[in-house]
This record gives C-alpha cells, sequence and structure tokens, in this order.
C-alpha cells in the first residue's frame, strides 16, 4: 500500500529511509533498523491523532442511540472509503493493474477523497495542477485564453480543483457524509457527524495502517519467505481483501492482491463488477504456472 503507517504519520524519517510504494519491496525486505534511525516524533499528528481516536471512542457509545439507517449509511460510507484506497489509489493508481473508464475514475478519485489519506498521489496532483494554475493566471493576464473558451473552461476547472482541493476531501470526508442521515432521516446531526463521519474515518484510518503493520508482522509467507509481508487474515477482513500480504508484495501487478481471486476480496469483486458493466478492463493477473513455481522456489511452504 502507498498510505504510510502509524509510525510514518505520528514520526518524521530522514529522506533516505522514507519508503514509497516503488520502493516497497526493498525497503520493507530488512530496513526497519534503518528506518528507526532518523525518527522524530511529529507532535503535532500526535496531538491529531489522539483526539481523533478519543472523538471516536465516544462516538462508539452514540451507536445504540443511533437509528438503523445511520448504522446502514456509515457502513456504505466505509465501503466507499475502502474502495477509495484499495481499488483506486493502490490497485488502479499505484499499480494499474487494471483499467478503468472515466466514470469509474471520477467515484474512484471522489471515493479517495472520503479516504482523506495524503500520499504520493497527492503530491503529483497538486504538482499538476500548480502548473496548470500557474499556466492559467499567465495566459488570463495574456488575454490568450479568453479567446479559447474550452481550453479556459479546463484549465479552469483544474484550478478550482487545486483551489478548493482541500476543500473536496473535507466535503467528501466529514459533510457529505455527516448531512445524508441529517437530511434523509431525521438523524440528529451530532450522531450524523460522529458515526459514519469521525467514527468510519477512524476505522479506516486503523485498517489502512494494519495492511503496513501487522501485514508485515503477523502470518504465514508461502510466495516468498525472504520479504517481511504476510498472508493476515485478520488484516483481509478490515481492509477490504489487501491482507493477502505475501502474495501481493510478490505479485504486485496482479489486480486482485490474491492467489484466490473473489475469496475475501469485496475490492476484487467491485473490479469484477465493474468489468462487468464495461467500466473497467485489462485486468492483470498471475497465471497459476508462476504463483507454483514461485512458491517451490521462494515459500516457507505453508501453503
Ligand atoms: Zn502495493
Ligand atoms: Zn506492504
Amino acid at each position: 500500500m502507498q498510505s504510510p503507517t502509524l509510525l510514518h504519520l505520528l514520526t518524521r524519517m530522514d529522506i533516505k529511509s522514507q519508503t514509497t510504494e516503488s520502493r516497497e519491496t526493498e525497503a520493507e525486505c530488512g530496513d526497519a533498523k534503518e528506518e528507526k534511525r532518523g525518527q522524530t516524533i511529529v507532535w503535532r499528528n500526535v496531538v491529531l491523532m489522539a483526539l481523533l481516536h478519543l472523538a471516536a471512542v465516544y462516538a462508539l457509545q452514540l451507536i445504540p442511540r443511533a437509528h438503523p439507517f445511520t448504522w446502514i449509511w456509515s457502513y456504505v460510507c466505509f465501503l466507499i472509503t475502502g474502495l477509495g484506497i484499495t481499488a483506486g489509489a493502490h490497485r488502479l493508481w499505484s499499480h494499474r493493474s487494471y483499467k478503468a473508464k472515466f466514470p469509474l475514475r471520477m467515484f474512484l478519485a471522489a471515493a479517495n477523497s472520503m479516504a482523506f489519506q495524503v500520499g504520493r498521489c497527492f503530491y503529483f496532483v497538486v504538482v499538476i495542477i500548480s502548473v496548470l494554475w500557474a499556466l492559467f493566471r499567465y495566459f488570463r493576464s495574456l488575454g490568450w485564453l479568453w479567446d479559447n473558451p474550452l481550453l479556459f473552461k479546463l484549465l479552469y476547472l483544474c484550478a478550482v480543483l487545486f483551489r478548493y482541493y482541500k476543500l473536496s476531501v473535507v466535503m467528501m470526508c466529514f459533510v457529505v457524509p455527516t448531512l445524508v442521515p441529517w437530511y434523509f432521516w431525521d438523524e440528529s446531526i451530532w450522531n450524523s457527524y460522529f458515526l459514519p463521519g469521525i467514527l468510519r474515518y477512524t476505522i479506516c484510518l486503523n485498517c489502512t495502517w494494519l495492511v503496513n503493520s501487522a501485514a508485515h508482522i503477523y502470518g504465514n509467507r508461502p510466495y516468498d519467505k525472504y520479504i517481511n509481508p504476510r498472508e493476515n487474515c485478520l488484516v483481509t477482513f478490515g481492509a477490504m481483501g489487501e491482507g493477502f500480504h505475501n502474495f501481493h508484495h510478490t505479485f504486485p501487478f496482479d489486480y486482485s492482491a490474491s492467489e484466490f481471486g473473489l475469496r475475501l476480496n469485496p475490492t476484487t469483486c467491485f473490479i469484477d463488477f465493474m468489468c462487468l458493466l464495461g467500466l473497467a478492463s485489462n485486468r492483470k493477473k498471475a497465471t497459476p504456472e508462476m504463483i507454483k513455481s514461485r512458491k517451490l522456489r521462494t515459500g516457507d511452504g505453508s501453503a
């Protein structure tokens, strides 16, 4: 996964030991010691995360008092957020393990805003849009763009997106999840904010961190015993099919991130369904022969 672990969030590593998706395997293979050397605690994040988790604990006791539709809505928000990370940021944009058409990409981008996780993708978007914004301002001052309405509109849209990127994240992560129960079934604004907003967001964050922590520590390594990532059933449940982590690091191009396809893998179900609708295509998959020979060569013999 591209998003950081809790440790990454609460501490600042020196540049050399920062891990990114492309260096995922090598960095996670055995450089944990290197990471520990250069880290300092980022107190601002410690305080923010502590407050967020306190609010989430408070939200737990609101559950029995909330409308059943609010429970369902919170779970729907959890699923959408999860898909934004797993089917969007991870399997589509990080690994390009399948192709998605424009409407699906838009949905995944919105879903990813709901996840409110700043990663490499964020910096990429910011850089691209900054350049467009600069161009927009430059050409507008020259009067050139006014004569090219379509280009103007496109650049303006990008500029607006950049200008309001953070706003869109806040909208998707907190405002929309809060307004829906309040507007449609008269849930109190308080419950609407704390359950599908704060509690759902905190659980999503923790599930993501589990992929990068628990799934690197606990579990077996049937595909490659020389790397840290492991097969972890618990993480698979929480992270919508991302717990087959030894497999994923061995075959990162596989769209299913698992040898077992649909089994325990809601993200794979979603991508397959999108293919059925014609919104996704070109799913890459490791062949059974590849998997078998890799298991024999580097597996730990556990499966
Ligand atoms: Zn990955
Ligand atoms: Zn990993």
